[in-house]
């Protein structure tokens, strides 16, 4: 894993800087209040955003935790300026949003937050 900062310059770690940099800091620029930005392919998310169907909130919690369902981000590709900021702007009102043919972006307070929404995020779209 690398640290970098909000200008994307690594700042601690061994390892090369995700190639999806941009995603991360344009969502940890647009909304100073979150703690931790993560990306996933998981399975049942990535499978909405392979069909460009937002993920529905069907469950309280959801509703709760997340703010409604989970938009689709239209299509651009990795690691472009254009995916972080059409990512970006769904999160306004929710903490989850889709990529679509791509996968799922989850923010939160901490990555321990973000971490459960993913998980939960995951098992509302296999129970559907
Ligand atoms: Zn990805």
């Amino acid at each position: 894993m690398s640290v970098d900062d909000l200008d994307g310059q690594v700042i601690a770690g061994t390892r090369a800087t995700t190639t999806e940099i941009d995603l991360h800091l344009a969502c940890l620029r647009r909304y100073p209040e979150i703690g931790a930005v993560l990306h996933t392919h998981a399975v049942h998310a990535s499978i909405f955003a392979v069909t460009q169907k937002p993920i529905p909130c069907v469950l309280e919690e959801f509703e709760y935790y997340v703010g409604c369902d989970v938009p689709v981000a239209p299509y651009h590709g990795t690691g472009s300026g254009e995916l972080g900021e059409s990512v970006a702007a769904l999160l306004g009102d929710r903490a989850a949003t889709l990529i679509a043919n791509h996968g799922l972006v989850v923010v939160g307070r901490s990555p321990e937050e973000a971490l459960r929404l993913i998980n939960l995020v995951e098992r509302a779209a296999r129970g559907h």
